[in-house]
C-alpha cells in the first residue's frame, strides 16, 4: 500500500467518526485510535510474513514458493490470484535467436476465450527481466498473468529478479540493497543506454506491435 493510500484510508476512517460538535480532545483521541489500529494491522501483517509460510499448492508451485520467500504475504496472495488467470492464455508462438542466447525471447499468447486477442511477452534472461504489452508490471509493479503463462510454458522456477519491485518485498522496510542489476525500475539510473533501451516499455510495445502486425511466422509455431 502506498503512503498516500494509507493516509487516505486514515482520513476516511476519521471522517466516519467526526461530528461537527465534537470536542478537539475527542478528535485527538480518535486520531490516536486510528493510528494504533493501523500499527496493529501492520504488526499482524509483518508477523504473518516473517513467522509463517503459506501452503504451496496448484500449478506454478516453484514460482509460488519463490514468491512466498520474496514478497510480503499480502502481495503473495495478490500474485497467487493473478497466477490463477494464467490458464486463460496459451503460448502459440515463440521466437528466439539461438545463435545469440543473450538476445530476448519473444512469445505470442492467445486468449483462450477470445481468439482474436493476442499478447506479446518478452523474456530477457541476460537482464533477468520480462515485459508484457499489457504493461501491468509498469503500472502496478506486479508480474501479469501473461508473464506467468510464459513462466509455466518455459518451465521457469523463479520470477526474474528484474520483475520484482523492492517496495512489495519483505526487504521494503530494511533498505537492503540487493544485486544492483536486480529489483528493476527503482534503480534504473545507473544502467547503460543500451539496457535502458531494452527496458523502455515504449520500445518494447512498439517492436511488439510491429512483429504482431507483420505476422510473417518466422518464429517457431509451437502449437
Ligand atoms: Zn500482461
Amino acid at each position: 500500500m502506498r503512503s498516500t493510500q494509507r493516509v487516505e484510508g486514515m482520513h476516511r476512517t476519521i471522517k466516519i467518526g467526526i461530528d461537527p460538535m465534537m470536542k478537539l480532545y475527542r478528535l485527538v483521541q480518535l486520531h490516536e485510535q486510528v493510528i494504533m489500529e493501523q500499527r496493529r494491522a501492520d504488526g499482524h501483517s509483518d508477523h504473518t510474513t516473517v513467522h509463517t509460510f503459506p501452503v504451496i499448492d496448484g500449478v506454478l508451485s516453484s514460482i509460488k514458493a519463490h514468491a512466498a520467500k520474496v514478497y510480503t504475504r499480502n502481495c503473495y496472495y495478490l500474485l497467487c490470484k493473478e497466477m490463477s488467470f494464467e490458464s486463460f492464455y496459451v503460448v502459440k508462438c515463440e521466437k528466439q535467436n539461438k545463435s545469440a542466447p543473450d538476445e530476448p525471447i519473444w512469445y505470442w499468447l492467445q486468449a483462450v476465450e477470445r481468439e482474436n486477442i493476442w499478447y506479446i511477452v518478452i523474456r530477457h534472461d541476460a537482464h533477468e527481466m520480462m515485459y508484457c504489452c499489457c504493461m501491468k508490471l509498469e503500472s502496478v509493479g506486479f508480474p501479469c498473468r501473461h508473464m506467468f503463462a510464459v513462466m509455466k510454458y518455459a518451465n521457469m522456477k523463479e520470477i526474474p529478479s528484474g520483475c520484482i519491485l523492492r517496495r512489495w518485498t519483505i526487504w521494503a522496510k530494511k533498505q537492503i540493497v540487493l544485486n544492483e542489476d536486480n529489483i528493476a525500475h527503482e534503480e534504473d539510473s545507473g544502467l547503460s543506454v543500451e539496457k535502458r533501451k531494452i527496458r523502455d516499455p515504449q520500445i518494447v510495445i512498439t517492436k511488439g506491435a510491429q512483429k504482431a502486425k507483420g505476422s510473417k511466422l518466422t518464429a517457431n509455431v509451437v502449437v
